[in-house]
């Protein structure tokens, strides 16, 4: 079992769950993947975060048939309503279109996966009409900047908002300046993502990095097992890396066991500053 992060209402969820970007895309692959789904989540990855935009419904779908048979209870499951389907009647055709991909009858959580032209208060009457049917036990915002949070947080019902989903990795440390401590203030849990860096290539030399190098050494680690821990390393973040293979996925998972000392967290530090002014939010 997996560290669990404690959310406002009442729920958890394990702190490294799995993304499934790009998932699902590929039939010459498909096997390894789910065999990765399926084997993440017996090491405790329960957390499944997939969106109607990834493929067009492919990893949803990917999702839906990795999941078959399993116990529903013991899974978390994350999905994200395009900016284009988030007000009127599409938000409920979005999600019922998700829902039968993924062969559930609810979510756990339904992001709205960046703003878009509705009204943020149609979105979020929408959101709130969806939970109370039943069909997503909470729903949370993603790219969302402290002002969009503030805004928000205006509404009558916008402080229903579980989680902000947003970039977030050792190279690229911009939301610690102020939305993180907004976020943490406000009781609005961190889903981090790309929290590999996309296999380092949103920021090189990343993987190569000679100060994670050593910290991943003296814990008979990866560096990717590095860069998961010290993103989790509050007690309070939910990362989400993906992987189509296997090793990986389980690598990723044992990351969980890694806890950076004092003298580890500052070396990082060092190599990788955390911001001194704000910074635009960082967005894939
Ligand atoms: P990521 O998780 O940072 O990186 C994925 C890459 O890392 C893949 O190329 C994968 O390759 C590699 N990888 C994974 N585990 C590894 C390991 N142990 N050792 C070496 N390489 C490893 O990038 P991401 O997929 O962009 O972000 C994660 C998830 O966040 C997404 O899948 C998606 O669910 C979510 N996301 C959300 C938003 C949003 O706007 N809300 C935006 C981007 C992403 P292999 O397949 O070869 O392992």
């Amino acid at each position: 079992m997996l560290h669990r992060v404690k959310l406002r209402n009442g729920t958890e969820a394990p702190a490294i769950g799995q993304g499934t970007w790009y998932l699902g895309e590929n039939r010459a692959v498909r096997e390894r993947e789910l065999a990765g789904i399926r084997q993440g989540i017996g090491a405790g990855m329960t957390l499944l975060d997939t969106a109607e935009m990834y493929g067009n419904g492919a990893a949803e779908s990917l999702l839906g048939e990795a999941l078959r048979g399993m116990n529903r209870e013991k899974l978390y499951l994350v999905s994200k309503v395009l900016p284009g389907n988030a007000g009127g009647t599409r938000m409920r055709r979005a999600l019922a279109g998700s829902l039968s991909r993924m062969g559930v009858s609810e979510l756990d959580l339904y992001l709205y996966h960046w703003r878009g032209q509705y009204p943020l208060s149609e979105t979020v009457g929408r959101l709130e009409e969806l939970r109370r049917e039943g069909l997503i036990r909470a729903w949370g915002v993603s790219n969302f900047d402290i002002e969009d949070m503030e805004e928000l947080w205006a509404l009558p019902e916008g402080r229903h908002c579980l989680v902000n989903q947003v970039l977030y990795h050792t190279g690229s440390r911009g939301i610690e300046y102020s939305l993180l401590p907004w976020m943490r203030e406000h009781e609005v849990a961190l889903m981090s993502y790309c929290p590999l860096a996309q296999a380092g290539n949103l920021r090189r030399g990343l993987f190569e990095n000679e100060v994670l190098r050593e910290i991943a050494a003296a814990h008979q680690a990866s560096v990717p097992e590095i860069l998961l821990a010290w993103n989790i390393r509050d007690g309070h973040t939910i990362a989400i890396p993906r992987s189509s293979r296997p090793e990986h996925t389980l690598q990723n998972a044992a990351a969980d066991r890694i806890t950076l000392c004092e003298e580890e967290l500052r070396a990082i530090d060092w190599a990788y500053p955390a911001p001194t002014r704000k910074q635009y939010l960082d967005m894939q």
